[in-house]
């Protein structure tokens, strides 16, 4: 552990959909790298968009990731030399992956987390709402309104009425950025 900066601490990418969330991760995960730090790269299974096993942003850059159906599985990827623990599509995880991010940060671990805040309906997402509040860091990235050009907080669901499941991932056709004023609920 450095003395003086003392490792060890949460990150959180939020934002709605196509705001950059991956693209940052990926970003975050390439920078490690290149300081030669161990990072190991999780994603949940239900996120089935392009390569099975790797994050991926729309713009198509990619990082090679374990695909975990339990939160508890992290914790056998782990290794005494990781350095970096990053986790994309948090908002799938289960609560538990909050003691999980807590649990390694203590133990030196820096724990850089992407995920949705809200859902199609504008509904703080899953576990991230308080991942944000217990990281050392919080990132909100916006998209671009595809209806007026604004930055976009929210992600429409097209043609789906809100009664429907929350998750449905693997047809980002499906959803769209938009800003608050344009996000529309269907009642
Ligand atoms: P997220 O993980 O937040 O869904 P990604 O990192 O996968 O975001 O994708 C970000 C990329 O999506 C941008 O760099 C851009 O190329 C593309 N993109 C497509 N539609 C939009 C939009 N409406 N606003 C911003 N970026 C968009
Ligand atoms: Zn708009």
């Amino acid at each position: 552990m450095n003395p003086i900066t003392r490792d060890g601490w949460i990150e959180m990418i939020c934002g709605g959909m196509f705001s950059g969330k991956s693209e940052e991760l990926i970003r975050r995960i390439r920078r490690a790298r290149i300081a030669r730090q161990q990072v190991a790269v999780f994603k949940p299974s239900i996120d089935t968009r392009y390569r099975r096993s790797a994050v991926t942003s729309h713009n198509g850059v990619y990082a090679e990731a374990f695909v975990v159906q339990q939160t508890e599985e992290i914790w056998r990827k782990v290794t005494p030399e990781t350095d970096v623990v990053a986790i994309d599509e948090v908002q799938f995880f289960d609560d538990e992956v909050v003691q999980v991010a807590q649990a390694l940060a203590d133990q030196g671990i820096r724990v850089i987390c992407a995920g949705l805040d809200q859902d199609f309906r504008g509904v703080p997402f899953g576990p991230t709402p308080v991942l944000m509040a217990v990281a050392e860091y919080v990132t909100k990235l916006q998209a671009i309104c595809v209806r007026c050009g604004a930055p976009a907080s929210r992600t429409q669901r097209l043609s789906a009425a809100s009664d429907e499941p929350v998750i449905q991932t693997g047809a980002t056709e499906m959803y769209e950025a938009r800003c608050r004023h344009c996000h529309e609920v269907a009642e």
